[in-house]
C-alpha cells in the first residue's frame, strides 16, 4: 500500500484534464482526495465515480473566501490536509497589441492569485502541524516565452517564482512546480483569436496525455518526508520547444 494511503490531498481544476488525471491516478493510493472546480457536476460524477475516498466542493480560486471554505470543507471532512495541488489554471492566448485586457486580467487572476489563495488558504495548517505539500502546475511557459504567450507564461514564471520562495521560507514544508510541455485536455478551449486558435491545433499534433502530468505528481508525492522533488518538466518526447 502507498505511503500516501492516510493523507488528505487537495486538488484544484479537478473537474477536466491533468486535475481529472490526477485525481484518477491519485484514487489508486487510497489516499483521501477533496476535489475543486466551478463544473460541479462533473466533480460529483467523479467522486461517485471513485468511492468515499474522494470528496468534493465548489472552488473559484480567484475569490479567497471560496478558497478558504473549500479547505475548510475538507479538513471537516477528512480531519486535515497534508497536500495541496494548484492545479487550475487557463490560457486564452493572443498576441500583446489585441489589447485582451479582460483576458490579461483573467489569466492573472486565475492562474497567479488562484495559487497564492491556495497558499494562503492552507499554509497556516502546514505551519501548525510542521509539515506539508504545495504542488503547483506550471507549464513549459515557465521557462520559455512564445509569441501569444507573453501574459500566460508570465503567469507561469510567477507560479515559478512563488514556489521557490515558499520552498525558501520553510524547512518542513516540501514545494514543488511541475511544469508540462503540451498536454490534450481543455486548455485554450477560451482562446478568442482564430488565428491563434488554429495554431494550438498545430501545436497539440505533438501532446502528451494527462496522465503523464498524473504520474509526474504522484513521483513527486511518494518521495519520503525528507525529500523534495523541487521541479519536474514532462514533454511530449517528440517536443522541440
Ligand atoms: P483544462 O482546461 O482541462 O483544466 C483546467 C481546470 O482548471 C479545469 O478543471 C477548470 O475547472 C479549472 N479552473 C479554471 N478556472 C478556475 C477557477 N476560477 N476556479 C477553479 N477552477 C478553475 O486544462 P489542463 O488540465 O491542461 O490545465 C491544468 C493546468 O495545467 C493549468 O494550470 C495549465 O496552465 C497547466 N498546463 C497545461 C498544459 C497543456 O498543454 N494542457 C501545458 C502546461 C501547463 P472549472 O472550469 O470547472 O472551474
Amino acid at each position: 500500500m502507498s505511503g500516501l494511503s492516510s493523507k488528505t490531498i487537495l486538488i484544484t481544476g479537478a473537474s477536466s484534464g491533468i486535475g481529472e488525471a490526477t485525481v484518477r491516478e491519485l484514487a489508486a493510493t487510497n489516499a483521501n482526495l477533496f476535489i475543486g472546480a466551478r463544473r460541479t457536476d462533473r466533480l460529483q460524477a467523479l467522486a461517485e465515480e471513485l468511492g468515499e475516498q474522494v470528496a468534493w466542493g465548489p472552488l473559484d480560486v480567484t475569490d479567497p473566501v471560496s478558497f478558504n471554505a473549500f479547505a475548510d470543507a475538507a479538513e471537516a471532512t477528512f480531519g486535515r490536509i497534508d497536500v495541496l495541488v494548484n492545479n487550475a489554471g487557463i490560457m486564452p492566448l493572443s498576441p500583446l497589441a489585441a489589447l485582451k485586457r479582460e483576458e490579461w486580467t483573467r489569466m492573472i487572476d486565475v492562474n497567479i492569485h488562484g495559487v497564492l489563495n491556495g497558499i494562503a488558504a492552507v499554509l497556516p495548517r502546514f505551519v501548525a502541524q510542521r509539515a506539508g505539500h504545495v504542488i503547483n502546475v506550471a507549464s513549459i511557459g515557465a521557462h520559455l516565452v512564445v509569441p501569444t504567450g507573453a501574459v500566460y507564461c508570465a503567469t507561469k514564471y510567477a507560479v515559478w517564482a512563488i514556489t521557490e520562495g515558499l520552498r525558501q521560507e520553510h524547512d518542513d514544508i516540501r514545494a514543488t512546480v511541475i511544469s508540462p510541455g503540451v498536454v490534450a485536455t481543455e486548455l485554450g478551449n477560451d482562446i478568442t483569436d482564430p488565428q491563434v486558435a488554429e495554431a494550438l491545433k498545430g501545436w497539440r499534433q505533438k501532446s502528451l496525455t494527462p496522465d503523464a502530468i498524473a504520474r509526474a505528481i504522484r513521483y513527486a508525492l511518494e518521495q519520503p518526508e525528507g525529500v523534495d522533488v523541487n521541479e519536474v518538466i514532462v514533454r511530449p518526447t517528440a517536443a522541440n520547444m
